[in-house]
């Protein structure tokens, strides 16, 4: 089945256009800064992934992926000459609430209750609904699919998903913790235990998400018991420029302080605090990590803050589940950087995840999964590669072949 997956984000487009019969990417898309004069699409086809720019200044997420869809039609190297050639798509939403627990073909009703669901993620979602519904005007005869980033975590139990809050708050508004980046906490539990060599429902693992975005969960026996991030994707580690968890009567404080309205709060929070807003350096780890190499004090305490709450994490986690097996390390940091692991288990050892520094070593080792403990560590760490459009690919295709 050819799918076409759309992840839409704040000011971002991610797309590609999967065979999963034989699990192959045929078109790689990439638009960011999405809405503002000096947005770009990168668009490329299978088999070189050769990248060409077009100029999307300006436009919408779903204008950017109206043009995506020209490019996918009109271009000589597309695998594709009309839209219908396309037999699914699959939909990447960050915030399915109460309301999914898991995907969904969307039909009338799965897409009211999508509306539903846009307070959840005001910044992810409407982009999202917007795309759906643009493709529903121009394919209505291709089944779309949605694929939540919280469903994984529908397993929470009370404990972990309730605040200490007033009671009302969450009858009137369901203010609870959701979870997010599910899709890839479930692929990296799964891709873990086969490097293990053991069913999933037998293993305890402890999921790290570590790429602009964080986010750890406890999967245990295959069902995440608790995650970091929360209500929405703020809560929990300290992100490239999200703050994660912090007293939240700072929030209040600086309001009143620097009388700030609430979208400036929101902004501080979210776009310049974590990484960015410590370092004064930038949100990418790899500036960060030059940086504090070079000498930069605050760079340094940014990464050791970051370590530090992965740590604190981590040890929490161990704590919640009653076995662990494994931490398995996945996104951009947990994969590509050995420095920020070292660092991380440094600090672990005693708990039994004692690292194997050859195997850490990441020469030659991109994209390769694989277990990167000493043999005789108690607790196994893992480190996976992350393939969010390829899983939403396979769930959009299982749906959709049930549908007959
Ligand atoms: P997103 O959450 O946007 O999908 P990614 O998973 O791609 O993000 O992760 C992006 C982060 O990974 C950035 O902070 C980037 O600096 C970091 N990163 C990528 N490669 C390396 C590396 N070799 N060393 C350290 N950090 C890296």
């Amino acid at each position: 089945m050819r799918v076409l997956v759309v992840n839409a984000g704040s000011s971002s487009l991610k797309s590609q256009l999967i065979e999963t019969d034989g699990k192959v990417s045929l078109m790689k898309c990439l638009a960011e800064k999405v809405g503002t004069p000096e947005a770009y699409m990168n668009v490329s086809f299978a088999p070189d992934f050769h990248k060409t720019t077009y100029n999307v200044a300006d436009l919408t997420v779903e204008q950017c992926l109206a043009k995506l869809l020209e490019v996918l039609v009109d271009d000589p190297e597309s695998p594709i000459s009309g839209l219908q050639q396309i037999d699914a798509i699959g939909n990447r939403i960050v915030a399915g609430g109460e309301y999914f627990t898991k995907s969904v073909v969307i039909d009338e009703p799965a897409r009211e209750k999508l509306t539903a669901c846009e307070e959840l993620a005001p910044l992810h979602n409407p982009p999202a609904d917007a795309c759906i519904d643009m493709m529903r005007e121009l394919m209505p005869d291709t089944p779309q699919v949605a694929v939540f980033d919280t469903a994984f975590h529908a397993t929470m139990p009370a404990k972990a998903y309730m605040y200490p809050l007033p009671r009302e708050y969450y009858d009137k508004y369901r203010i609870r913790r959701y979870g997010a980046h599910g899709t890839s906490h479930r692929y990296a539990a799964q891709q873990a235990a086969n490097l293990l060599g053991r069913p999933l429902r037998d293993l305890g693992l402890i999921t790290c998400h570590l790429g602009n975005g964080g986010s750890i969960t406890a999967v245990n026996h295959g069902k995440s018991i608790d995650t970091s991030m929360g209500f929405t994707p703020l809560e929990g580690l300290m992100m490239g420029t999200r703050s994660g968890s912090i007293d939240p009567a700072i929030v209040t404080y600086l309001m009143r302080r620097e009388h700030k309205s609430f979208d400036e709060m929101d902004a501080i929070l979210n776009k310049k605090s974590g990484i960015l807003g410590v370092s004064g350096v930038s949100a990418d780890m790899r500036d960060v990590l030059q940086a504090a190499a070079a000498g930069n004090e605050l760079a340094e305490l940014a990464i050791d803050m970051y370590v530090y709450r992965i740590q604190k994490a981590i040890g929490g986690y161990y704590a919640a589940m009653t076995r662990t097996d494994a931490v398995v390390m996945t996104a951009g940091i947990g994969e590509n950087s050995a420095e920020l692991r070292e660092r991380i288990f440094a600090g672990l050892a005693h708990m039994g995840m004692i690292l194997d520094h050859e195997r850490n070593d990441v020469t030659g080792q991109i994209g390769v999964n694989r277990i990167i403990s000493i043999d005789d560590s108690p607790i196994k760490i893992c480190v996976v590669t992350t393939d969010e459009e390829m899983r939403i690919a396979r769930e959009t295709d299982n749906l959709v072949s049930q549908l007959g």
